[in-house]
């Protein structure tokens, strides 16, 4: 097999492996990591459709991740993708609405996050063992609100590694609060800031970028790590379910063998819909990938005018996981239609850092084909949720509404009538407030109460993830201003 090696978007140095990548989540240089070719699909879609979610995870992931033995890489995806999602095919498929809600969301918690971040840590320690890599992996998240709790439930309590994870103190919802503030785990810690997402992510990225802080770590024992999806071990398992869908497709009779299908993706970091565009790279069949934003929408504005630009308001929306101004994965994207151009890549991204802003050439838009955008405000977020729930009794949480939405408008200027399959990124039980308040019902409950509420409303169970926050514990209760974060990161490891 091709062996499919790893560099920076922002400089040329020596290509490392799949195993380094994910130990050091971020390039030296501050570029992010990729690969310096895409493997095509060497199964056909034909027989991917025969095989369960881990049989695809193995035949896409081993493609990416060459330097991972089989047995390894089947070690990992066993570990990750078992009895702690609570549905036996793992990411189902509902109809509803004319097209196909992919419910990434059955996960421990029920958020799409879970699809990477079970494995991550497996990778993480293989890789780890396969580099003699003796220090204690210290991961260091900023999260919008799922990345968090998602990342500690897969690294909690996994030998060798610490996670410590920076949220936004009043950017989250009750539930997803709750979720992190009640996370078990000795070496776990959670931490709310004094501002919005892009302060906790600029200043994890500063942290990481601190070479006297890492040489200090290093010495004491301590390597950090990432778990934000600027990980590649974070996007090759998230390109997994675009391929599964595909193929779930094709077995049920929808699409015949080769037919394109168009994927409808609520985007934030960029993170998970450029999943969708390396398994399009890689030859699955795709139409249109739809970048669906919220009110924060700095793609949507890319996507129609070549222009990024983050110099504006933030803006604190329903759909808290998309409310980002400064999508990190885009680079990667920027890097591949720059024609794999590190120096190009590298000046954009100083633009962006010196004047919030880049633009792109003419050429490069020409990369974006692949691409629709579109956004929806808060009242079209909220008429989805009633409109899906109205025609098919079919709840949807706010982010999976603003997809809906605009697939819904696209769908209506273009006339495409390909088969879509909608990215359905979290639970409605994680959102429930906006959700209910979206379907005229009282909103103003307290959180589990209201989980009862939302489940009759909904004809499905309370999820596990939310019944157990009825007796579980506050273990975290620290807040600090931005500025004071890498001293918390010092507290955390008695340096
Ligand atoms: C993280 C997240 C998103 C955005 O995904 P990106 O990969 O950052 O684009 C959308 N919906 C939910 C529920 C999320 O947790």
């Amino acid at each position: 097999m091709k062996e499919i090696l790893y560099k920076s978007t922002r400089s040329d140095g020596a290509p490392i492996l799949a195993s380094r990548a994910i130990l050091m989540g971020l390039a030296e240089d501050g570029g992010l990591f990729v690969p310096t070719q895409i493997p095509a699909l060497d199964r056909s879609l034909s027989d991917l459709a025969k095989m369960d979610y881990r049989g695809v995870a193995y035949e896409v992931m081993k493609l990416m991740l060459t330097d991972f033995t089989e047995e390894e890489l089947k070690g990992c995806i066993a570990n990750a993708y078992g009895s702690n999602f609570d549905t036996e095919s793992i990411v189902p498929l509902h109809r509803a609405d004319g097209a196909y809600f992919l419910e990434l969301f059955h996960g421990p918690t029920i958020a799409f996050k879970d699809m990477a971040l079970q494995i991550l840590p497996h990778l993480m320690t293989t890789s780890a063992k396969k580099n003699h890599e003796d220090k204690e992996i210290v991961i260091l998240t900023a999260t919008s609100g799922d990345t968090g709790k998602a990342a500690m439930a897969g690294f909690a309590d996994v030998e060798g590694t610490r996670i410590m994870v920076f949220y936004p103190k009043d950017g989250v919802s009750s539930i997803q609060e709750r979720q992190m503030l009640t996370q078990k785990g000795g070496n776990t810690r959670v931490v709310g800031i004094r501002g919005n997402f892009d302060d906790a992510q600029n200043a994890v990225k500063e942290i990481f970028g601190d070479s006297a802080l890492r040489a200090e770590m290093a010495q004491k024992g301590f390597a950090f790590s990432s778990a934000n999806s600027i990980n590649i071990g974070r996007l090759v398992p998230q390109i997994v379910y675009y391929v599964f869908a595909y193929t779930r497709l094709l077995k049920e009779g929808v699409i015949s063998d080769g037919d394109k299908v168009n994927f409808v993706v609520p985007t934030g970091n960029f993170g998970n819909i450029l999943a969708a565009y390396y398994a399009a790279k890689m030859g699955l069949p795709v139409g249109k990938l739809v970048c669906a934003s919220n009110s924060n929408k700095v793609l949507y504005d890319f996507f129609t005018t070549g222009t990024y630009d983050k110099n504006r308001e933030f803006i604190l929306t329903s759909s808290p996981s998309m409310d980002i101004l400064i999508s990190s994965n885009l680079e990667r994207l920027i890097y591949h239609i720059s024609g794999n151009s590190a120096e190009k890549t590298a000046a954009l991204m100083q633009d962006l850092r010196e004047k919030g802003a880049y633009a792109i050439t003419e050429e490069m838009r020409g990369g974006l084909d692949l691409f629709a955008g579109g956004y929806a405000t808060e009242e079209e977020t909220a008429g989805a949720i009633r409109r899906v729930y109205e025609k098919d009794s079919y709840v949807i949480d706010p982010h999976t509404a603003v997809a809906a939405d605009v697939y819904d408008k696209y769908r209506a200027q273009t006339g495409d009538g390909t088969p879509a399959v909608i990215a359905s990124t979290a639970s409605p039980f994680k959102f429930e407030n906006s959700v209910m308040q979206a379907l005229g019902e009282p909103s103003d409950l307290p959180d589990l109460e209201l989980a009862d509420r939302l489940s009759e409303k909904a004809g499905v169970p309370v999820p596990e993830a939310v019944n157990v926050l009825r007796t579980a514990p506050v273990r975290h209760n620290i807040v600090c201003d931005r500025d004071k974060m890498k001293d918390e990161v010092r507290r955390f490891l008695g340096i």
